[in-house]
């Protein structure tokens, strides 16, 4: 089993410089979506593309795909795209692409969603220029450096013994339960996020917090970090305006839960192994 952004895979290596070659697979955004061909899936290189007519204006490093240089391009939302090159969006590519091609796709969409939010100074209002060998840019009036961001959030498994409480939000599709999430808040340490989440989410108390496993998601640009919790006092009850419902569920009868390239699967699935119960396939 793979749980493919969890343990950064070998065959990616991330890296902001040397400036790629023409050679370079290319990971080029358009309005959130990534160019490709399709039948079987591939990527054009930095010079296929300019050869397609793309404007590659933004070319920026990525670092290496299976010992091959890989470059980053966010393409202007009315770029022309000519057969056989398409678009699809991330979320697609989580059920298609594996390995070094997904952890690549998954930072070159952070980078993406980074162009499209950083093209002003956010203190004068100023255009701002890329910074040659960081994955940052700058603005030269007020010599500040801005990085693309990350927002840490909890996720976590609240457990008593042989039963693990689910959480249904409605954003997810029908039948499905997941595990209870949120954003750390300014002042906040991850540990008093969890406690707090759960506390709003599913009116629960929990204590021995144990780090599990984090993962890079890209939509846009999160850092989930996983614990396990123990319930240990308050009242079971849903917050409707977050969660549709919540139940505690015994090992061997779980609902459907998030596919397995998820950190909320890899929790789930850690759990089971734990009790030596055999996860779901
Ligand atoms: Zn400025």
């Amino acid at each position: 089993m793979s749980y493919l952004l969890r343990d950064l895979d070998p065959g990616f290596v991330p890296a902001a410089s040397p400036e790629p070659p023409e050679d370079a697979l290319l990971f080029a955004f358009r309005k959130g979506s990534l160019v490709h061909r399709d039948d079987p899936f591939s990527l054009p290189t930095v010079a296929e593309a300019r050869a397609a007519g793309l404007p590659l204006e933004a070319l920026t490093p990525l670092g290496k795909v299976g010992g091959r240089a890989a470059a980053f391009a966010a393409l202007p939302d009315d770029a022309l795209l000519t057969p056989p090159l398409v678009t699809s969006n991330l979320r697609r590519l989580f059920f298609s692409l594996e390995g070094p091609l997904l952890h690549a796709a998954a930072l070159a969409a952070q980078l993406a969603h980074f162009e499209t939010t950083s093209r002003f100074c956010g203190a004068c209002a100023r255009p701002l220029s890329r910074k040659i060998g960081e994955r940052a840019k700058r603005c030269d009036a007020c010599d500040r450096e801005i990085y693309p961001p990350v927002s840490p959030c909890t996720i976590v498994l609240v457990h008593r013994g042989d039963e693990i409480l689910l959480a249904r939000a409605s954003r997810l599709p029908p039948g499905m339960f997941a595990l209870v999430a949120g954003f750390v808040e300014p002042g906040e340490t991850l540990e008093a996020c969890v406690q707090r989440e759960v506390a709003e989410e599913v009116g629960l108390e929990v204590a021995d917090l144990r780090y599990v496993a984090s993962q890079p998601w890209p939509f846009p640009s999160q850092l989930m970090v996983g614990f396990f919790a123990r319930a240990v006092g308050g009242e079971l009850r849903a917050d409707p305006s977050e969660i549709e419902e919540a139940r505690w569920f015994g090992l061997r009868e779980l609902p459907m839960i998030p596919p397995p390239f998820s950190v909320a699967r890899f929790l789930i699935d850690t759990y089971l192994e734990e009790r030596g119960v055999t996860p779901p396939r």
